[in-house]
C-alpha cells in the first residue's frame, strides 16, 4: 500500500515511522520498518503505525532504512505477514505494494531448494531470491530477482552488506525519490516527502533506483542507465500538514 525509504545523515527509524504516519489516509491494515545498522533490524506489526511506533525498541540505529504500511492481498493481516520481508539470516529486507502473480510457484520452489518461508505473503519470495542471487552489487541481485517474478510492483530492498544504499523498482505502482541535503528518500506518495523535499523524480514502470546519502541513479532491468531527473514540484508543504 505505502512506501517510504531514506538514506542520510539522520537516524532513519523516526523519519520512516513519520512518513508512514503521512500515508496513513491511504488505509492499511500493518506496518513496520527495517533499518540498516550493524545489521538489518526489522519491527512490524498488525495495526496502526502508533502502535509500531509504540512497540519501537529505543534503540534501533542507523541512518538507512525503509517502511511499509500494507493492504493485504496475500494472507491475513498479522504481525508475520507485515512488511518488511527478510530472508532466513535477515541479511535483506523488502517492502512491496502490490501483487506477484506467481507467488506460488516461486514459494514451491524456494521450498524444494530448503528454504522455510517464514509468512503467507507473495511478497516474502522477492527477500529470499535477492538473498539467494550471487551478484555482485545490490541492483544486480535485485533486477536478477525481477526476472523471475511477475505482477505488479512498487518496491523497497536494503541490503546488510550494502548499507548506504536502498534499491527500489517499479512496475504498475508508483514510486518518487525524494531529493534532499546529503540526504534522499523514496516514498509511493508525494504526501510523505513534501516536509523533507519538493524536489522528486518520478520513476517510471520498468525503471529501478538507487539512493544513496549523496545522490540517486535510474537504470533499467539490463542495468543500463536511465536519464530520468529530479525537478521541484509546485505543491504548498502546507497543504499537507
Ligand atoms: N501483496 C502484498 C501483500 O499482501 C502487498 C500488499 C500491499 O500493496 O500493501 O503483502
Amino acid at each position: 500500500c505505502g512506501i517510504v525509504g531514506y538514506v542520510g545523515g539522520q537516524q532513519a527509524a523516526p523519519l520512516l515511522t513519520e512518513g508512514l504516519a503521512r500515508l496513513e489516509h491511504r488505509g492499511y491494515d500493518s506496518a513496520g520498518i527495517a533499518v540498516v545498522g550493524s545489521a538489518v533490524r526489522v519491527v512490524k506489526r498488525a495495526g496502526r503505525v502508533q502502535e509500531l511506533v509504540g512497540a519501537m525498541p529505543k534503540r534501533i540505529a542507523g541512518r538507512t532504512g525503509i517502511g511499509h504500511t500494507r493492504w493485504a492481498t496475500h494472507g491475513p493481516a498479522s504481525d508475520v505477514n507485515a512488511h518488511p520481508h527478510t530472508d532466513a539470516t535477515g541479511t535483506v529486507a523488502v517492502v512491496h505494494n502490490g501483487i506477484l502473480d506467481n507467488a506460488g510457484a516461486l514459494r514451491r520452489r524456494l521450498e524444494d531448494a530448503g528454504v522455510e518461508l517464514a509468512s503467507d505473503t507473495d511478497t516474502e519470495v522477492i527477500a529470499h531470491l535477492v538473498a539467494r542471487s550471487e551478484a555482485d552489487t545490490l541492483e544486480a541481485k535485485v533486477v536478477e530477482a525481477l526476472a523471475v517474478i511477475e505482477g505488479t510492483y512498487g518496491l523497497a530492498v536494503v541490503h546488510a552488506d550494502f548499507p548506504d544504499r536502498v534499491v527500489v523498482a517499479r512496475n504498475g505502482s508508483p514510486l518518487l525519490v525524494g531529493v534532499g541535503e546529503k540526504e534522499m528518500f523514496v516514498a509511493s506518495d508525494l504526501a510523505a516527502l513534501v516536509r523533507h523535499t519538493t524536489t522528486v523524480a518520478h520513476l517510471d514502470d520498468g525503471e529501478l533506483a538507487t539512493i544513496t546519502a549523496s545522490g540517486f541513479t535510474t537504470f533499467r532491468a539490463d542495468l543500463t542507465r536511465t536519464d530520468t531527473s529530479a525537478h521541484r514540484v509546485d505543491v504548498d508543504p502546507s497543504a499537507y500538514e
